[in-house]
């Protein structure tokens, strides 16, 4: 059986996850927890790098950070995961969807105008499978307009767009290290990245309950106390310990994943060529990461033939998100502006293949030509 996914291992973790049980200061920010930071911060070129229990976390900071007050409103895709809408809701927020692009499946930068309003307070744009949104236009807007930009970059570490990485356009960028994703801290974690410079301060603060205890361990306040809301955004050492044995191999990892992307871009392109499935397709401005490799088919129903059918053939391939405004918790809590074109069609025809590091050549070979045996 091929898995849709195993989490990414290098063989360094026990090693560090060892180090730093042994070390005095298993809580966040230790010794691996420092290290990961300064390398995302000289990776990136960001003002800080904060390490985060999930992605989901880094935006809970985010909408704090920005002030989110009941009754702002948040522009976003519908086609993404809940967290990106879940995190500003719990400020309050009222989510505004706007369609998506076929090609990428990223939020269509030319329908954002036209959902902006006096209440309008950020945007977030989502880089679908790694692959960058248009973040010269939406910055353009959000210069504008006067609004905040958090870039939900969850599955994009080490992409870029116009030679620079994902996730330093906005005021802020969120990162997941979720098993799913490129580079996990040990099945769950994120982070967060400060752009703007103004929000590093207050970003400790919240990340540390509410207290100025960094700047306390840094000496430049002689106690700690309350000064602001905040919550636990710490992850610990432990998770930390695993997410250096995968930074320290970032660049193999990316390799490899791109070149087990290519590989399945080589195999499908008969099919492709046929009109039977459309594969992604990567604007000449973005560098992806490989994240995903998924196919369209022609509708909901051949998807459902098709996922069937690789079951059967020990292949688990999966479709992705059902877009939230279709969702229970979506009627409630957003809406939908201008026309849906393309979040509800294009994310019926999605099918996501099996894809991780520790993934063998010969098992992209399989997977391919059980599809192709579909279509045959
Ligand atoms: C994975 C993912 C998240 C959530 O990440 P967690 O680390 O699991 O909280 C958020 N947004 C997108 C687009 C994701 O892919």
């Amino acid at each position: 059986m091929i898995n849709f996914n195993k989490p990414p291992v290098t063989g360094a973790e026990q090693g560090y996850i060892i180090e730093a049980i042994n070390s005095p200061k298993l809580s966040g920010d230790g010794h691996f927890g420092k290290r990961c930071q300064s390398w995302f911060e000289e990776k990136l070129g960001c003002k800080k790098a904060l390490l985060t229990p999930s992605c989901t976390a880094a935006l809970e900071m985010a909408a704090i950070l920005f002030d989110i007050q009941p009754g702002d409103e948040v522009i976003m895709p519908s086609y993404t995961f809940v967290s990106t809408a879940n995190a500003f809701v719990l400020r309050g927020a009222k989510i505004i969807f706007v369609d998506i692009r076929k090609d990428t499946m990223n939020i269509d930068e030319t329908k954002i105008e036209a959902a902006i309003t006096d209440r309008t307070k950020v945007l977030v744009p989502v880089h679908y499978a790694g692959v960058g949104c248009e973040m010269e236009k939406i910055m353009d807007l959000a210069n504008k307009y006067g609004l905040f930009v958090v870039e939900d970059a969850a599955q994009g570490m080490m992409s870029t767009y116009k030679n620079r990485p994902l996730g330093t356009f906005g005021h802020l960028g969120a990162f997941s290290f979720h098993e799913t994703k490129n580079y996990t801290s040990g099945g769950e974690g994120g982070l967060l990245i400060i752009n703007d410079e103004k929000l590093a301060q207050r970003a400790e603060i919240i990340r540390e309950k509410g207290t100025n205890r960094s700047l306390f361990f840094r000496g430049m306040v002689d106690k700690y106390s309350w000064v602001d809301i905040g919550s636990s955004f710490l992850p610990s050492e432990l998770q930390s310990a695993y997410l250096w044995a995968q930074l320290e191999h970032a660049e193999k990892i990316n390799e490899k994943r791109l070149s087990l992307w290519s590989h399945y871009k080589d195999q499908l392109e008969p099919l492709v060529k046929k009109g039977c499935i459309e594969a992604p397709s990567i604007p000449m401005n973005c560098k992806h990461n490989a994240h995903m490799f998924y196919i369209k088919v022609k509708r909901l129903k051949q998807r459902t033939m098709l996922l069937n059918f690789l079951k059967s053939q020990g292949v688990m391939a999966v479709f992705h998100y059902i877009p939230l405004h279709n969702a229970e918790a979506g009627k409630k809590y957003s809406k939908f502006i201008g026309k849906d074109e393309n979040t509800t069609s294009e994310s019926e025809r999605l099918i996501r293949l099996p894809l991780y590091f520790n993934m063998t050549h010969d098992e992209v070979i399989k997977v391919s030509n059980a599809v192709t045996t579909f279509f045959e």
